[in-house]
């Protein structure tokens, strides 16, 4: 036998990585605990081999890995219906999220499904970005022996549509992989994909390996949807306890606070989760609709195998608010209007986005006429999709039957007509005892530190700060030992300072230990929380080097990047960072989770 020297034994980087996550927050006999359990798990080693050599796990069957990469919980749940359906048909698997993955295990797995979506302009999400980076890279190994298929989710009325899944694909193929089924592209409409996706490459999966008995749940790294019979398809209809307005008459936004009641649903939330919300597009925009394309709601109207009157497939089943590229490209053909068929060119990419940015359909029905019949007019319209949002109370300071929300309305003139978002115009016009169906979207990325002794530095501007109510209310109920520092940012000091009095009554009760404001209309230059953070940077270096978790929640187009930036900055100005090494201190807080971002 062959005594292992602890000192000896090196971990490779992700798996450092994966360590020192799971370490972090541990209590001190927590960490004892592993330490016993580890030294067990060794000797049991060393008895079955003799010695110590390669991490356990290395010569399995072949099974079935399900691995996600999920922003904002679709990926996630795509890759838990995937693992209950091979579950329920004998066929073993193993759910595991994008980073919890041994990077290493690639070159061993033989069965692999991704699930995984594509933000923004064409980058991975949050939990995915490491496992990308390697598949990628050029350390990526060859995998004659791994038969995958990969699902990409995406919007495809923006360019980069499904770029992470499509690169993944095509990845793996060049590294000697071999397709169990061909690249799955979902659309906002996921399950028109994702359902015949997820037969086929189940189907193959279960050709190749077999059916046997069991499932492997990698429970460490796969969270259980909450114990409810309530879910995304099976909303629970939440009644409204509360809705106020919160910023001043003067504002330029209406921001309101709402409170919903989740008695008798079985819905539980934690710090960090969303709420998602199935909304009504507003009446007004229906009869809009209705108006301009000359129908009758009334009339009958049977898609999918459903009838409904048309107002009623309008007002809950489909998306008005939202253009998307095949809208466009319907319209173009009923209208037959040429520069409608122009913009859908692909050279014309540029001036499409604007088009999708500035337009919503009705804008289109407006301006290019055309006759639409009820049934197509339903056919080409995007089925409805719920909307999250961060939840702003923690169940230990509300109870665990109630939530609250930060909704911005979305409400602004445009072409002579008002516009509205459909699901802050929902929230933000409901009355008490009004009936919202929600449903609760964990977000396991986006948790306070276990260990309570560790500080908080939370960025949100605007109602990106939603989630800090929650964090502070929580720190405050467990009495929580590190320090919470918050950076607000909004329009007007007197007319936006969202949850001004809860602040200071934290500040006076030691449950914030910093706040620091940036009004960005208030005076002749413009002030963003990046501004601030730049001032503190010092003190923020040391905050985070003393081992803080860095929370972002709010705008993922511009303030996100601009804070990242700044971010890099700050190590540079102040830990002694060469701009390569100040990615890689950011890259580890993210591996570490102690960077998080919430972030769409
Ligand atoms: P907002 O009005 O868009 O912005 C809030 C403040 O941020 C304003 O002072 C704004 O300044 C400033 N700002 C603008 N550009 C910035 C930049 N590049 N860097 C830093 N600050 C910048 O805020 P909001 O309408 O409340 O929206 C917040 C965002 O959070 C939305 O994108 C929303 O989707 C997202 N979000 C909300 C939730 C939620 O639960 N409610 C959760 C997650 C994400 P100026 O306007 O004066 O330039």
């Amino acid at each position: 036998m062959v005594a292992a020297d602890p000192l000896s034994i090196t971990l490779d980087p992700e798996k450092a990585a994966l360590l020192a996550r799971l370490a972090d927050g541990l209590a001190p006999e927590q960490l004892y605990w592993v330490a016993a359990w580890s030294a067990a798990r060794a000797g049991q080693t060393e008895r079955s081999t003799g010695r110590i050599d390669a991490p356990a796990g290395t010569a399995q069957a072949p099974r079935l890995t399900i691995l996600y990469g999920s922003q904002t919980g679709n990926a996630r749940r795509l890759a838990e219906q995937l693992a209950a359906r091979s579950e329920s048909d004998g066929l073993p698997a193993r759910l595991v999220r994008a980073d919890a993955y041994g990077l290493r295990e690639l070159a061993r797995e033989t069965h692999l499904l991704i699930v995984i979506s594509t933000q923004g302009e064409g980058e991975p999400p949050d939990d995915a970005r490491g496992f990308v980076e390697f598949v990628v890279g050029k350390r990526a190994p060859r995998m004659p022996g791994l038969h995958y298929a990969v699902l990409g989710l995406g919007d495809s009325s923006y360019p980069q549509f499904c770029a992470i899944g499509r690169q993944l694909d095509a990845r793996l193929a060049e590294l000697g992989a071999s397709r169990l089924a061909p690249l799955g592209e979902a659309d906002v409409d996921i399950d028109q994909v994702a359902i015949p996706w997820s037969a086929k490459a189940l189907g193959q999966a279960r050709e190749a390996l077999g059916r046997t008995r069991s499932v492997t749940r990698n429970a460490t790294v796969h969270t259980l949807p909450a114990r409810s019979t309530h879910s995304r398809e099976h909303p629970f209809a939440a009644t409204v306890l509360g809705n106020q307005r919160i910023v001043s008459r003067e504002s330029e936004r209406a921001v309101h606070h709402l409170e919903l009641s989740l008695k008798g649903s079985g819905l539980r939330y934690a710090p960090g989760d969303a709420i998602g919300i199935w909304p009504v597009n507003p009446p007004a925009l229906v009869e809009q609709f209705l108006h301009a394309l000359r129908l009758d709601g009334a009339d009958e109207v049977t898609h999918d195998g459903r009838t409904l009157p048309l107002a009623r497939w309008l007002g809950r089943e489909r998306e008005l608010t939202r253009l998307t590229r095949a809208f466009v490209a319907a319209h173009a053909a009923a209208s037959g209007h040429a520069d409608l068929m122009r913009v859908l060119r692909k050279e014309n990419a540029a001036s499409f986005a604007e088009l999708l940015a500035s337009h919503q359909p009705i804008d289109l029905l407006h301006r290019y006429r055309a006759v639409w019949r009820a049934e197509e007019l339903v056919a080409a319209l995007r089925p409805l999709t719920p909307r999250l949002y961060s939840i702003a109370s923690s169940p230990r300071a509300v109870g665990e039957e109630e939530v609250h929300l930060t909704v911005a309305r979305v409400e602004y003139e445009a072409f002579g007509m008002p516009h509205w978002g459909a699901a802050s115009a929902f929230l933000s016009a409901t009355e008490d005892a009004a009936v919202v169906p929600v449903f609760i979207e964990t977000n396991d990325r986006f948790r306070l530190p276990a260990d309570d002794r560790r500080d908080i530095i939370m960025i949100g501007p605007g109602t990106g700060v939603a989630p800090f109510r929650a964090f502070v209310q929580d720190r405050h109920e467990t009495g929580a030992r590190g320090r919470n520092w918050l950076l607000f940012g909004n329009r007007h000091f007197t007319r936006d300072f969202l949850y001004q009095v809860e602040w200071q009554e934290a500040l006076k009760a030691g449950a914030l230990h910093r706040l620091d404001l940036a009004f960005s209309r208030d005076g002749a230059r413009k002030v963003y929380v990046q501004d601030r953070l730049r001032e503190q940077g010092r003190e923020l270096y040391a905050w985070l080097e003393g081992g803080a978790h860095l929370y972002v929640c709010g705008d993922a187009t511009h303030m996100a990047k601009d804070v990242h930036a700044t971010l890099l900055d700050i190590a540079i100005a102040h830990g002694g960072h060469s701009p390569d090494t100040a990615r890689e201190w950011l890259t580890d807080l993210l591996t570490q989770g102690r960077y998080a971002r919430d972030v769409y």
